[in-house]
């Protein structure tokens, strides 16, 4: 989607630190980490939301997931741990309309999130 900040990410159109990248995922810094490590991890495809994951898309999704677990081990925090987040619809603080996972780490975090 030519609108899509994430699309533009994915094409190279505007830049970012990119961390990771294969034939369906990309990740790469938050632009305004909240965390010491911060990663946006998505899929290529454009999908606006976690709604659009039905089990067609089971697979893809597995593959985000498991590409951000990869990067967290990379950056040191299997053992000390990390929260993966997705935010779904405005109410749960989507603002990106491309699906994301926030991989954050490196300092505690709270249970609930606000
Ligand atoms: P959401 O609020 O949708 O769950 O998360 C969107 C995230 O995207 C935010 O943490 C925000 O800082 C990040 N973000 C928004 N625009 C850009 C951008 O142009 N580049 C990068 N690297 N991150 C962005
Ligand atoms: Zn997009």
């Amino acid at each position: 989607m030519s609108d899509c900040v994430f699309c533009r990410i994915v094409k190279k159109e505007i830049p970012a630190n990119v961390i990771y990248e294969d034939d369906e995922v990309v990740a790469f810094e938050d632009l305004n980490p909240q965390a010491p490590v911060h990663i946006l991890v998505i899929p290529r495809a454009h999908l606006a939301t976690l709604n659009e994951v039905g089990e067609d898309r089971a697979g893809l999704i597995g593959k985000v997931v498991s590409a951000a677990v990869g990067i967290a081990a990379d950056k040191g925090l299997a053992e000390s741990g990390y929260r993966l987040v997705a935010n779904c619809q405005a109410a749960a603080g989507q603002s990106v309309f491309h699906i994301h996972f926030h991989l954050m780490g490196g300092r505690n975090f709270t249970w609930p999130p606000g």
